[in-house]
């Protein structure tokens, strides 16, 4: 088989290439290791950038996102048992995020690729970027036990954090920075109208929690947990109990239970990889950087990413020019590492950190307080919150 572009993974950032370049006319297939439910099973991200939103419009996928998805215009920062609202709206001059599940954009962009007929190909087994230095690359992957090669101009390798493209670059090619946080978010889902029509993001001595939502009918709470705990100790009634605790009383008192259908425990990291395209080989997403999800970056960034991506490509089927696609790697770790600090900076903001003596408290109490109370500073917040422009 031959293809214009093939793609490792169906992500969002495989799929939002995918179809980008289906509705720009370029050739494209993709391939992932697992099936079209386990994919949409995983539950992940829920608060896009206005720059993603016009993405899926720009790949015909948004409609359904428009209807559905809830426009935000401000959270709560929450402590010292008091709400102190962040509007996003009046800070930035209009701009707002949108609250969409992940796996909601997932099936849209699934199901816009059926329908104009993308080529992907599920529960694909080893499959392997080859060549990728040299002018023809090509890919091997098995199906069903039949080993299967594609040859392609370039190769996207948008298949995350575990996947086998960024694990194909030579070692001396590639350099990777990582921090682990020391401790994760310990998340439930219930179909349980969310506790406050906005997201809350609480600094409590207890620690972390974050109310959340996908609909007006299904909530997403996490709070922050140790490294090393484990999901089967937390009932619901713990969860709810504790969740309680790290909350102000009037939203505790709301807040409104259901059976949770999904519990698990996140660990945190920020990961980059420089540079992000090795000859014919672009890593896309996940597969290049990871962050916390404190800011919600990480969904967005995989498609702004594409965003460069698809233009570089663009321009060089339409225009014959490489300009775009040699300006890949610097253009998209541009955006990635100013989100990278402010992941990072929100994470170090809002949770407690088991080493931190009494001047670090302070300085967080310190910081919170300004950041709430000075007109810059909450602008510096809300405009990272609502995505740096591409
Ligand atoms: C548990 C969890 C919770 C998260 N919560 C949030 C959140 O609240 N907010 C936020 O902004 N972000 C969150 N994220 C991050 C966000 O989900 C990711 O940034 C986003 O999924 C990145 O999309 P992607 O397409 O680059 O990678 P992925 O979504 O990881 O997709 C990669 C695809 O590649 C496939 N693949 C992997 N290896 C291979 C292979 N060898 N061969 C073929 N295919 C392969 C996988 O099956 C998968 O379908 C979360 C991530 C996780 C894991």
């Amino acid at each position: 088989m031959r293809t214009q572009v093939a793609i490792i993974g169906s992500g969002p950032s495989g799929l939002l290439l995918g179809q980008l370049l289906t509705e720009a006319g370029i050739d494209n297939v993709i391939l992932d290791r697992v099936g079209k439910d386990y994919i949409l099973g995983r539950v992940r991200a829920g608060v896009l950038e206005e720059g993603t939103v016009w993405l899926m419009d720009k790949a015909k996928s948004g409609a359904r996102l428009h209807a559905e998805g809830l426009p935000h215009d401000g959270f709560s920062l929450a402590f010292d048992g008091r709400d102190h609202r962040i509007d996003l709206h009046g800070l930035t001059g209009g701009k707002r995020v949108m609250i969409y599940g992940q796996t909601e954009l997932t099936r849209d962009l699934m199901a816009h690729r059926e329908q104009s007929g993308g080529l992907t190909i599920y529960d694909a087994a080893n499959v392997c970027p080859h060549e990728f230095e040299g002018a023809a690359p090509y890919i091997t992957y098995e199906k069903e036990g039949i080993a299967h090669r594609i040859d392609c101009d370039f190769i996207a390798g948008c298949d995350g954090f575990h996947g086998v493209s960024r694990k194909s670059v030579p070692a001396k090619a590639i350099r990777c920075f990582e921090k682990i946080y020391p401790f994760g978010w310990l998340g439930l889902l219930a179909d349980a109208p969310p506790v406050n029509h906005e997201l809350i993001y609480a600094n409590h001595p207890r620690g972390f929690a974050l109310c959340s939502m996908r609909s007006m009918t299904r909530s997403r709470y996490y709070i922050q947990c140790p490294l090393d705990e484990k999901v089967e100790n937390w009932s619901d009634d713990r969860f709810w109990d504790e969740l309680r605790r790290r909350l102000p009383a009037h939203h505790a008192e709301a807040l409104l239970t259901a059976p949770s259908f999904e519990k698990s425990i996140a660990p945190l990291r920020s990961f980059v990889t420089e540079p992000m395209r090795f000859g014919r080989l672009f890593l896309v997403g996940d597969a290049a950087h990871i962050v916390p999800p404190t800011g919600a970056k990480g969904l967005n960034l995989a498609a702004s990413d594409v965003h460069y991506l698809f233009s570089g490509l663009a321009e060089h089927y339409q225009d014959h020019s490489n300009a775009g696609l040699d300006a890949y790697s610097a253009h998209a770790l541009a955006r990635v590492w100013k989100a990278v600090r402010f992941s990072w900076w929100m994470t170090t903001m809002i949770h407690r950190f088991p080493d931190t003596g009494d001047f670090d408290q302070k300085i967080q109490e310190a910081e919170l307080d300004y950041l709430t109370h000075s007109r810059a500073a909450s602008t510096a917040l809300a405009e990272n919150y609502v995505g740096l422009p591409f």
